[in-house]
């Protein structure tokens, strides 16, 4: 969008000094960018091409050919592999990692001081190749909206992105920011926005983040890794409220995913309608066949319990977490495993927030370790994502009509995933930003 109101203004500013110039003879000039990738993964297709030139008008892809461009004004990446922007669906792009140890930083961080956190955040983010991501929920439930509108606004690099307000859980719940001792008055309310019990109160929580600008809502079905109390395979939203909420998300075109680490509640919130998981760590193998028949997707966070355990002991995070993230990590690996034979759709989601922004791209190496091939990686970060967050027609894939995201890397990431983990080009919508 940047580009555009770039465009236009230059060009108004140009006519304005020129008014004798013909506008279509200086129009393409400004908004147009080719580039040739020696290698192009196009995100969609089993096998890459060799010697594309991709063009990107008015920040969408216009043409990708075979062999070199016909003018002398390119990108030239013949030395590298092109790939789509990537996507990660699920994020918190206004917290850093390491804020985990101590919870009470959302009640104090004046929300100034956040935003510049989640503008350098951002920016970690798209260097890293992210073009796309979901922002799955803000402890201050509006801060993701505040830094979304910033990126598109064209105020600060980022990437493009989806987010969901704040979290509808229930009160104790997994998304409710309670901690033990700290006294419940001195709790500001923006962060509990969310915290319902009973359907109809869910329902209208659930309106009041679709007509807040939403663009997914994100349910808390069962307990967290990183909160106090609960369990996190415990049931804590019932169905008939996770229903409610899909009802409201579905009535809003936009999706619902739920965060559901136990058997049940992944039960629960696939039956009531849900379009996605969030970890799905203790799925089993009915969890597991049901998503497969509803064509649910699961978005599991496989390398961040390695980072948990590693930081977390380090850092001091409460020995509560630690336990409960010890309980999950090598489980939901074998369910990930398991899942993905069995047909579930993998969407690439890394819960950057607790895992370091940035980082993100680390995962891949346990997705193609935990059984897949490194083009279903790929594509669990690309075309697949790009479907099950409803923006196929956006983002995803290096294909005629969907915007002008891509990154290049040097080497093959078929042959080493990690090759992922070092981005030497980042172009979004035509742009380039690294
Ligand atoms: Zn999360």
């Amino acid at each position: 969008m940047m580009n555009r109101i770039l465009a236009v203004l230059l060009l108004s500013a140009f006519l304005a000094g020129c008014p004798r110039m013909a506008a279509d003879s200086v129009a393409p000039a400004v908004t147009s960018t080719v580039v040739f990738c020696g290698t192009l993964i196009d995100g969609l297709s089993a096998a890459p091409a060799r010697n594309q030139t991709v063009t990107i008008e008015d920040g969408r892809i216009s043409s990708v050919t075979g062999g070199a461009p016909g003018i002398d004004d390119f990108l030239d990446l013949s030395g590298h592999t092109c790939l789509p922007g990537l996507i990660d669906t699920h994020t918190h792009m206004v917290e850093s990692a390491g804020d985990t140890a101590d919870l009470s930083i959302f009640y104090t961080r004046s929300l100034d001081v956040e935003q510049e956190i989640a503008a350098e955040l951002a920016a970690t983010t798209l260097n890293a190749g992210f073009t796309t991501v979901r922002n799955l929920g803000a402890y201050n439930g509006w801060a993701g909206r505040t830094l979304k509108n910033r990126i598109n606004d064209g105020e600060i690099p980022g990437p493009r992105m989806q987010v969901s307000g704040f979290y509808l859980t229930i009160p104790g719940g997994g998304g409710d920011l309670v901690i033990p001792d700290f006294p419940e008055e001195d709790i500001p309310a923006r962060v509990r926005m969310g915290v319902s019990r009973g359907p109809e109160e869910f329902r209208r929580k659930a309106q009041q983040a679709v007509d807040g600008g939403a663009d997914v809502l994100k349910a808390i079905a069962s307990g967290a890794v990183l909160a106090y109390g609960g369990v996190p395979g415990g049931p804590e939203m019932t169905p008939e409220e996770i229903e409610a909420v899909a009802d409201v998300a579905h009535a809003a075109g936009i999706k619902l995913t739920a965060h559901a680490h136990g058997a049940q509640s992944i039960k629960d919130a696939i039956l009531a309608g849900a379009d996605s998981i969030e970890h799905a760590s203790l799925a089993d193998d009915e969890a597991i066949a049901l998503a497969a028949l509803h064509d649910v997707a699961f978005s599991m966070d496989v390398y961040n319990g390695s980072h948990i355990a590693s930081v977390g002991r380090e850092e001091n995070w409460p020995e509560e977490f630690l336990r409960k993230n010890d309980e999950t990590t090598e489980a939901q690996r074998q369910v990930f495993t398991k899942a993905h034979r069995a047909g579930v759709p993998i969407i690439f989601g890394t819960d950057a927030g607790v895992y370091p922004h940035g980082d993100n791209a680390k995962m891949f190496r346990i997705m193609v370790e935990r059984g897949m091939t490194p083009i279903e990686a790929i594509q669990a970060a690309t075309s697949v994502a790009a479907k099950y967050i409803g923006w196929a027609d956006d983002v995803g894939a290096v294909q005629v009509g969907r915007y002008g995201d891509l990154i290049a890397v040097t080497g093959d990431p078929l042959a080493d995933i990690s090759i992922l983990e070092n981005v030497d080009v980042v172009i979004k919508g035509g742009q380039r930003f690294k």
